[in-house]
Protein backbone atom coordinates (compact mmCIF):
# COMPACT_ATOMS: atom_id res chain seq x y z
CA UNK A 1 0.00 0.00 0.00
CA UNK A 2 1.24 3.62 -1.04
CA UNK A 3 2.65 5.27 2.04
CA UNK A 4 0.32 8.71 2.43
CA UNK A 5 2.83 12.11 1.66
CA UNK A 6 2.10 15.47 -0.30
CA UNK A 7 4.83 15.50 -3.05
CA UNK A 8 8.15 13.58 -3.60
CA UNK A 9 11.72 15.51 -4.56
CA UNK A 10 14.02 13.14 -6.87
CA UNK A 11 17.65 14.95 -7.46
CA UNK A 12 20.77 13.52 -8.92
CA UNK A 13 22.36 14.36 -5.29
CA UNK A 14 21.03 15.22 -1.61
CA UNK A 15 23.09 16.99 0.91
CA UNK A 16 21.14 16.76 4.00
CA UNK A 17 24.36 18.85 6.03
CA UNK A 18 23.86 15.92 9.23
CA UNK A 19 25.04 13.11 7.98
CA UNK A 20 27.89 15.09 6.35
CA UNK A 21 28.41 14.59 2.53
CA UNK A 22 26.21 14.26 -0.73
CA UNK A 23 23.91 11.24 -1.52
CA UNK A 24 23.70 10.35 -4.88
CA UNK A 25 20.26 9.71 -6.56
CA UNK A 26 18.35 10.53 -3.50
CA UNK A 27 14.62 11.71 -2.76
CA UNK A 28 13.53 14.35 0.10
CA UNK A 29 9.45 13.23 0.86
CA UNK A 30 7.00 16.21 1.91
CA UNK A 31 4.18 15.81 4.17
CA UNK A 32 2.22 18.61 5.73
CA UNK A 33 4.74 21.14 5.34
CA UNK A 34 7.72 18.60 7.42
CA UNK A 35 10.27 16.49 5.51
CA UNK A 36 8.97 13.31 6.28
CA UNK A 37 11.73 10.64 4.86
CA UNK A 38 14.58 10.89 2.79
CA UNK A 39 15.39 7.50 0.91
CA UNK A 40 17.06 6.45 -2.43
CA UNK A 41 15.39 7.55 -5.20
CA UNK A 42 14.77 4.12 -6.36
CA UNK A 43 12.85 3.02 -3.20
CA UNK A 44 11.13 6.67 -3.00
CA UNK A 45 9.51 5.73 -6.55
CA UNK A 46 8.14 2.45 -5.12
CA UNK A 47 7.04 3.17 -1.83
CA UNK A 48 5.22 6.85 -3.25
CA UNK A 49 3.79 5.07 -6.65
CA UNK A 50 1.33 7.88 -7.59
CA UNK A 51 2.35 10.67 -5.64
CA UNK A 52 3.74 13.75 -7.50
CA UNK A 53 6.98 13.73 -8.03
CA UNK A 54 9.30 16.72 -8.91
CA UNK A 55 12.33 15.57 -10.79
CA UNK A 56 15.61 17.57 -10.98
CA UNK A 57 18.33 15.63 -12.46
CA UNK A 58 21.32 17.03 -12.55
CA UNK A 59 20.68 19.36 -9.28
CA UNK A 60 21.63 18.83 -5.69
CA UNK A 61 19.18 19.33 -2.96
CA UNK A 62 20.13 21.10 0.33
CA UNK A 63 18.76 22.70 3.56
CA UNK A 64 17.83 26.61 2.55
CA UNK A 65 20.15 28.84 3.57
CA UNK A 66 20.42 31.11 6.84
CA UNK A 67 21.57 34.37 6.79
CA UNK A 68 22.84 34.42 10.31
CA UNK A 69 23.24 38.56 10.48
CA UNK A 70 21.43 41.11 8.11
CA UNK A 71 19.87 44.27 8.08
CA UNK A 72 17.33 43.34 5.75
CA UNK A 73 16.09 46.98 4.92
CA UNK A 74 19.40 48.46 4.20
CA UNK A 75 18.88 47.27 0.62
CA UNK A 76 17.40 50.00 -0.50
CA UNK A 77 20.82 51.78 0.68
CA UNK A 78 22.82 49.48 -1.71
CA UNK A 79 25.35 51.29 -3.27
CA UNK A 80 24.64 54.60 -0.99
CA UNK A 81 27.63 55.47 0.46
CA UNK A 82 30.92 53.17 -0.79
CA UNK A 83 34.59 53.06 0.38
CA UNK A 84 34.52 54.29 3.85
CA UNK A 85 35.65 53.01 7.09
CA UNK A 86 32.94 51.85 9.85
CA UNK A 87 32.19 54.99 11.89
CA UNK A 88 32.62 57.65 9.11
CA UNK A 89 30.13 55.41 6.73
CA UNK A 90 27.72 55.20 9.57
CA UNK A 91 28.25 58.40 11.74
CA UNK A 92 28.42 60.58 7.72
CA UNK A 93 26.35 58.39 5.90
CA UNK A 94 24.52 55.95 7.31
CA UNK A 95 23.24 57.20 9.93
CA UNK A 96 21.73 60.66 8.57
CA UNK A 97 19.73 59.04 5.93
CA UNK A 98 18.12 56.61 8.72
CA UNK A 99 16.52 60.01 10.43
CA UNK A 100 15.56 61.74 7.49
CA UNK A 101 14.04 58.56 5.67
CA UNK A 102 13.53 55.89 8.22
CA UNK A 103 9.81 54.72 8.74
CA UNK A 104 7.65 51.35 8.22
CA UNK A 105 6.98 52.09 4.55
CA UNK A 106 10.96 52.06 3.99
CA UNK A 107 11.57 49.11 6.15
CA UNK A 108 8.43 47.54 4.49
CA UNK A 109 9.59 48.33 0.86
CA UNK A 110 13.49 47.68 1.81
CA UNK A 111 12.49 44.67 3.02
CA UNK A 112 10.31 43.31 0.09
CA UNK A 113 13.23 44.15 -2.00
CA UNK A 114 15.64 42.52 0.22
CA UNK A 115 13.59 39.31 0.84
CA UNK A 116 13.15 38.84 -3.35
CA UNK A 117 17.27 38.74 -3.59
CA UNK A 118 17.26 36.62 -0.48
CA UNK A 119 15.04 33.49 -1.90
CA UNK A 120 16.52 33.64 -5.61
CA UNK A 121 19.78 33.48 -4.19
CA UNK A 122 18.26 29.94 -1.91
CA UNK A 123 18.29 32.09 1.70
CA UNK A 124 15.48 30.64 3.34
CA UNK A 125 15.81 32.20 6.58
CA UNK A 126 17.15 35.70 8.01
CA UNK A 127 18.28 36.95 11.29
CA UNK A 128 17.45 40.66 11.08
CA UNK A 129 18.20 43.80 12.97
CA UNK A 130 16.34 46.65 12.25
CA UNK A 131 13.84 49.06 13.01
CA UNK A 132 9.72 48.37 12.63
CA UNK A 133 9.81 44.34 13.37
CA UNK A 134 6.09 44.81 11.90
CA UNK A 135 6.98 45.39 8.57
CA UNK A 136 10.09 42.91 9.03
CA UNK A 137 7.43 40.17 9.60
CA UNK A 138 4.93 41.48 7.25
CA UNK A 139 7.70 41.51 4.15
CA UNK A 140 8.75 38.00 5.27
CA UNK A 141 5.33 36.38 5.72
CA UNK A 142 4.28 37.48 1.93
CA UNK A 143 7.65 36.26 0.47
CA UNK A 144 6.92 32.87 2.52
CA UNK A 145 10.26 33.21 4.62
CA UNK A 146 11.67 32.30 8.03
CA UNK A 147 12.54 35.33 9.61
CA UNK A 148 14.00 36.42 13.13
CA UNK A 149 13.15 39.98 13.60
CA UNK A 150 15.57 41.82 15.98
CA UNK A 151 13.69 43.66 18.90
CA UNK A 152 15.90 46.62 18.43
CA UNK A 153 17.69 48.55 21.44
CA UNK A 154 19.71 51.30 21.30
CA UNK A 155 20.18 54.57 23.63
CA UNK A 156 19.16 57.33 21.76
CA UNK A 157 16.01 58.34 19.70
CA UNK A 158 15.49 57.06 16.05
CA UNK A 159 12.21 57.18 13.84
CA UNK A 160 10.84 53.89 15.28
CA UNK A 161 10.85 55.16 18.79
CA UNK A 162 11.77 57.82 21.01
CA UNK A 163 13.80 55.48 23.92
CA UNK A 164 15.15 52.00 24.42
CA UNK A 165 12.35 51.11 26.50
CA UNK A 166 9.78 51.68 24.17
CA UNK A 167 11.30 50.23 21.46
CA UNK A 168 11.37 47.18 23.49
CA UNK A 169 7.56 47.23 24.43
CA UNK A 170 6.52 47.58 20.41
CA UNK A 171 8.84 44.73 19.58
CA UNK A 172 7.43 42.84 22.12
CA UNK A 173 3.57 44.03 20.86
CA UNK A 174 5.21 42.62 17.73
CA UNK A 175 5.82 39.36 18.40
CA UNK A 176 2.40 38.67 20.26
CA UNK A 177 0.81 40.26 17.05
CA UNK A 178 2.58 37.59 15.11
CA UNK A 179 1.88 34.71 17.80
CA UNK A 180 1.08 31.50 15.94
CA UNK A 181 2.69 32.59 12.36
CA UNK A 182 5.09 29.66 12.03
CA UNK A 183 7.44 31.94 9.53
CA UNK A 184 7.81 34.93 12.55
CA UNK A 185 10.08 34.53 15.27
CA UNK A 186 12.36 36.53 17.53
CA UNK A 187 15.47 38.13 18.66
CA UNK A 188 16.45 40.68 21.35
CA UNK A 189 18.89 42.78 19.12
CA UNK A 190 21.06 45.50 21.20
CA UNK A 191 23.01 47.35 18.37
CA UNK A 192 26.51 47.30 19.78
CA UNK A 193 28.65 47.67 22.35
CA UNK A 194 29.66 51.37 21.50
CA UNK A 195 25.58 52.53 21.59
CA UNK A 196 24.03 50.54 24.27
CA UNK A 197 24.09 51.13 28.03
CA UNK A 198 24.94 48.96 31.02
CA UNK A 199 21.63 49.12 32.07
CA UNK A 200 20.31 48.56 28.87
CA UNK A 201 21.67 45.77 27.95
CA UNK A 202 21.24 43.74 31.52
CA UNK A 203 17.49 44.64 30.66
CA UNK A 204 17.34 43.60 27.22
CA UNK A 205 18.92 40.43 28.45
CA UNK A 206 16.72 39.62 30.98
CA UNK A 207 13.36 39.99 28.33
CA UNK A 208 15.41 37.44 26.15
CA UNK A 209 15.87 35.07 29.29
CA UNK A 210 11.96 35.45 30.07
CA UNK A 211 10.93 34.94 26.65
CA UNK A 212 13.43 32.48 25.67
CA UNK A 213 14.73 34.45 22.88
CA UNK A 214 18.02 34.87 21.35
CA UNK A 215 20.44 37.76 21.91
CA UNK A 216 21.98 39.21 18.40
CA UNK A 217 24.43 41.58 18.54
CA UNK A 218 27.46 43.18 16.72
CA UNK A 219 30.57 43.19 18.79
CA UNK A 220 34.51 43.40 18.22
CA UNK A 221 33.95 44.25 14.73
CA UNK A 222 37.10 46.72 14.69
CA UNK A 223 40.08 47.95 16.86
CA UNK A 224 39.07 50.99 16.91
CA UNK A 225 35.99 49.41 18.96
CA UNK A 226 37.73 47.80 21.15
CA UNK A 227 41.07 50.38 21.69
CA UNK A 228 38.36 53.02 22.25
CA UNK A 229 36.67 50.60 24.95
CA UNK A 230 39.82 49.82 26.13
CA UNK A 231 41.06 53.48 26.57
CA UNK A 232 37.59 55.12 28.01
CA UNK A 233 36.76 51.76 30.71
CA UNK A 234 40.05 49.55 30.78
CA UNK A 235 37.56 46.76 29.37
CA UNK A 236 37.27 45.14 26.32
CA UNK A 237 33.87 45.29 25.37
CA UNK A 238 33.48 41.19 25.61
CA UNK A 239 34.84 41.65 29.20
CA UNK A 240 32.11 43.57 29.93
CA UNK A 241 29.24 41.98 28.45
CA UNK A 242 30.39 39.14 30.64
CA UNK A 243 30.53 41.20 33.77
CA UNK A 244 27.35 42.07 33.05
CA UNK A 245 25.92 38.38 32.28
CA UNK A 246 25.13 38.99 28.74
CA UNK A 247 27.18 36.07 27.29
CA UNK A 248 25.46 32.40 26.82
CA UNK A 249 24.26 30.00 24.49
CA UNK A 250 21.18 32.63 23.71
CA UNK A 251 24.17 34.89 22.31
CA UNK A 252 24.98 35.69 18.81
CA UNK A 253 28.23 37.85 18.49
CA UNK A 254 28.30 39.42 15.23
CA UNK A 255 31.64 39.47 13.53
CA UNK A 256 33.51 39.32 16.66
CA UNK A 257 37.07 39.94 14.50
CA UNK A 258 39.39 41.14 16.97
CA UNK A 259 39.89 38.72 19.46
CA UNK A 260 42.62 37.87 21.48
CA UNK A 261 43.14 34.66 23.14
CA UNK A 262 40.99 35.10 26.44
CA UNK A 263 37.94 36.62 24.75
CA UNK A 264 37.71 33.41 22.20
CA UNK A 265 38.30 31.26 25.27
CA UNK A 266 35.47 33.02 26.69
CA UNK A 267 32.96 32.58 23.99
CA UNK A 268 33.59 28.79 24.18
CA UNK A 269 32.88 28.61 27.63
CA UNK A 270 29.74 30.64 27.44
CA UNK A 271 28.67 29.01 24.83
CA UNK A 272 27.89 31.98 22.54
CA UNK A 273 27.72 31.90 18.72
CA UNK A 274 29.19 33.94 16.42
CA UNK A 275 27.72 35.56 12.88
CA UNK A 276 30.90 35.33 10.48
CA UNK A 277 30.33 38.63 7.51
CA UNK A 278 33.46 38.59 5.82
CA UNK A 279 32.58 40.80 2.98
CA UNK A 280 30.83 43.50 5.19
CA UNK A 281 34.39 43.45 6.86
CA UNK A 282 36.41 43.60 3.98
CA UNK A 283 34.46 46.06 2.30
CA UNK A 284 34.70 47.94 5.61
CA UNK A 285 38.68 46.96 6.26
CA UNK A 286 37.41 45.92 10.00
CA UNK A 287 39.29 42.59 9.21
CA UNK A 288 39.16 38.78 9.39
CA UNK A 289 37.78 37.04 12.06
CA UNK A 290 39.64 33.96 12.90
CA UNK A 291 36.46 31.22 12.07
CA UNK A 292 39.07 28.42 11.71
CA UNK A 293 40.73 28.92 15.62
CA UNK A 294 36.87 29.77 16.53
CA UNK A 295 35.80 26.14 14.86
CA UNK A 296 38.78 24.71 17.18
CA UNK A 297 37.43 26.15 19.81
CA UNK A 298 34.41 24.48 19.83
CA UNK A 299 32.83 27.53 19.05
CA UNK A 300 29.44 27.21 16.60
CA UNK A 301 29.78 29.79 14.01
CA UNK A 302 26.80 30.58 11.19
CA UNK A 303 27.07 32.77 7.92
CA UNK A 304 26.02 36.41 7.61
CA UNK A 305 25.68 39.26 4.92
CA UNK A 306 25.09 41.92 7.19
CA UNK A 307 23.17 44.66 5.79
CA UNK A 308 23.25 45.51 1.10
CA UNK A 309 24.91 49.37 1.94
CA UNK A 310 28.33 47.39 3.65
CA UNK A 311 28.19 44.01 1.60
CA UNK A 312 26.54 45.31 -1.09
CA UNK A 313 25.08 41.65 -1.89
CA UNK A 314 22.61 39.60 0.07
CA UNK A 315 24.33 36.53 -1.30
CA UNK A 316 25.62 33.55 0.99
CA UNK A 317 27.17 31.79 -2.02
CA UNK A 318 29.16 34.66 -2.53
CA UNK A 319 30.24 34.43 1.81
CA UNK A 320 30.40 30.54 1.44
CA UNK A 321 33.42 30.80 -1.12
CA UNK A 322 34.78 33.90 0.53
CA UNK A 323 34.77 32.61 4.16
CA UNK A 324 36.04 29.27 2.78
CA UNK A 325 39.06 31.09 1.70
CA UNK A 326 39.82 33.42 4.23
CA UNK A 327 39.68 30.59 6.94
CA UNK A 328 42.61 29.48 5.05
CA UNK A 329 44.81 32.41 4.38
CA UNK A 330 43.81 33.71 7.96
CA UNK A 331 44.99 30.73 9.66
CA UNK A 332 48.02 29.84 7.10
CA UNK A 333 46.49 26.55 7.16
CA UNK A 334 44.56 24.95 3.81
CA UNK A 335 42.87 22.50 6.25
CA UNK A 336 40.94 24.65 8.94
CA UNK A 337 37.96 24.90 7.54
CA UNK A 338 36.96 22.40 5.25
CA UNK A 339 34.04 22.90 2.60
CA UNK A 340 31.35 21.06 4.89
CA UNK A 341 32.49 22.67 7.60
CA UNK A 342 31.64 25.89 5.68
CA UNK A 343 28.33 24.71 4.12
CA UNK A 344 27.34 23.92 7.93
CA UNK A 345 27.79 26.92 9.25
CA UNK A 346 25.77 28.52 6.34
CA UNK A 347 23.10 26.02 7.09
CA UNK A 348 22.49 24.30 10.37
CA UNK A 349 25.44 26.31 12.06
CA UNK A 350 22.88 29.58 11.42
CA UNK A 351 19.91 27.26 12.32
CA UNK A 352 21.55 26.37 15.87
CA UNK A 353 22.73 30.42 16.52
CA UNK A 354 19.05 31.11 16.36
CA UNK A 355 17.84 28.14 18.39
CA UNK A 356 15.95 26.92 15.34
CA UNK A 357 18.09 23.79 15.03
CA UNK A 358 14.93 21.87 15.53
CA UNK A 359 13.45 23.64 13.05
CA UNK A 360 15.15 24.07 10.05
CA UNK A 361 19.11 23.77 9.01
CA UNK A 362 19.33 20.19 7.92
CA UNK A 363 17.31 17.71 5.89
CA UNK A 364 16.14 15.57 8.85
CA UNK A 365 13.01 13.91 8.92
CA UNK A 366 10.57 15.95 11.30
CA UNK A 367 11.72 19.00 10.21
CA UNK A 368 10.17 21.96 8.50
CA UNK A 369 10.91 21.47 4.44
CA UNK A 370 12.80 24.13 4.02
CA UNK A 371 15.32 23.19 1.23
CA UNK A 372 16.53 24.49 -2.37
CA UNK A 373 17.86 22.49 -5.47
CA UNK A 374 20.95 23.79 -6.93
CA UNK A 375 21.45 22.82 -10.65
CA UNK A 376 24.57 21.31 -11.49
CA UNK A 377 24.16 21.50 -15.52
CA UNK A 378 25.96 23.84 -16.75
CA UNK A 379 29.69 23.60 -17.94
CA UNK A 380 30.52 25.78 -15.17
CA UNK A 381 30.08 22.83 -12.64
CA UNK A 382 31.13 20.24 -14.78
CA UNK A 383 32.75 17.36 -13.93
CA UNK A 384 31.35 16.69 -10.37
CA UNK A 385 33.57 14.84 -7.73
CA UNK A 386 31.95 15.97 -4.48
CA UNK A 387 28.85 18.02 -4.90
CA UNK A 388 29.71 19.93 -1.28
CA UNK A 389 33.29 21.03 -2.94
CA UNK A 390 31.42 22.47 -5.63
CA UNK A 391 28.68 24.19 -3.69
CA UNK A 392 31.37 25.95 -1.66
CA UNK A 393 33.95 26.89 -3.88
CA UNK A 394 31.77 26.72 -7.56
CA UNK A 395 28.39 27.54 -7.43
CA UNK A 396 26.85 31.08 -7.16
CA UNK A 397 23.28 32.01 -6.34
CA UNK A 398 22.73 32.35 -9.93
CA UNK A 399 22.24 28.33 -9.74
CA UNK A 400 19.69 27.96 -7.42
CA UNK A 401 16.55 26.85 -9.42
CA UNK A 402 14.14 25.86 -7.22
CA UNK A 403 12.95 26.77 -3.56
CA UNK A 404 10.71 25.36 -0.60
CA UNK A 405 9.82 26.90 2.99
CA UNK A 406 7.59 24.62 5.19
CA UNK A 407 7.01 22.70 1.75
CA UNK A 408 5.49 25.23 -0.11
CA UNK A 409 7.50 26.22 -3.06
CA UNK A 410 8.91 30.07 -3.34
CA UNK A 411 11.23 30.14 -6.27
CA UNK A 412 10.11 27.81 -9.52
CA UNK A 413 12.94 27.58 -12.44
CA UNK A 414 14.54 30.39 -10.63
CA UNK A 415 11.42 32.62 -10.38
CA UNK A 416 9.41 34.13 -7.25
CA UNK A 417 6.28 32.31 -7.04
CA UNK A 418 5.28 35.66 -5.25
CA UNK A 419 6.20 37.58 -7.98
CA UNK A 420 4.04 35.87 -10.72
CA UNK A 421 0.49 37.07 -11.32
CA UNK A 422 0.73 40.47 -9.42
CA UNK A 423 2.14 39.14 -6.15
CA UNK A 424 4.10 41.57 -3.79
CA UNK A 425 7.70 40.49 -5.21
CA UNK A 426 6.52 41.59 -8.64
CA UNK A 427 9.72 42.11 -10.24
CA UNK A 428 9.09 45.67 -11.82
CA UNK A 429 6.72 46.42 -8.66
CA UNK A 430 9.91 46.30 -6.73
CA UNK A 431 12.27 47.96 -9.30
CA UNK A 432 9.97 51.14 -9.25
CA UNK A 433 9.80 51.43 -5.15
CA UNK A 434 13.68 50.88 -5.21
CA UNK A 435 13.83 53.85 -7.67
CA UNK A 436 11.39 56.07 -6.12
CA UNK A 437 13.23 55.98 -2.80
CA UNK A 438 16.73 56.35 -4.32
CA UNK A 439 15.22 59.68 -5.64
CA UNK A 440 14.30 60.59 -2.19
CA UNK A 441 17.29 59.62 -0.75
CA UNK A 442 19.48 61.69 -3.37
CA UNK A 443 17.28 64.67 -2.97
ZN1 LIG B 1 25.41 44.54 10.94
Amino acid sequence: MPVVADFVVIASWVVPIEPAGALADHAVVVRGGRIQALLPAAEARRQYAGLRVVELPGQVLLPGLVNLHTHAAMALLRGYADDLPLMEWLKGHIWPAEARHLSAAFVLDGTRLACAEMLLGGITTFNDMYFFPEAVCQAAVEAGMRAVAGIVAVDFPTPYAPDAATALSRGLATRAAFAGEPLAHFALAPHAPYTVSDALFTQAVAVAEREGLPVHCHVHETLEEVSTAVSATGERPLARLERLGVLGPNFIAVHAVHLDAADTELLARRGVHVAHCPTSNLKLASGFAPVGALSRAGINVGLGTDGAASNNRLDLFAELRLAALLAKAVAGDAAVWPAQATLRAATLGGAEALGLGAETGSLTPGKSADFIAVDFNSPTLQPVFDPVSHLVYVAGREQVRHVWVRGEQRVREGELVAGMAGGPLAPAALHETAMAWAARLRG
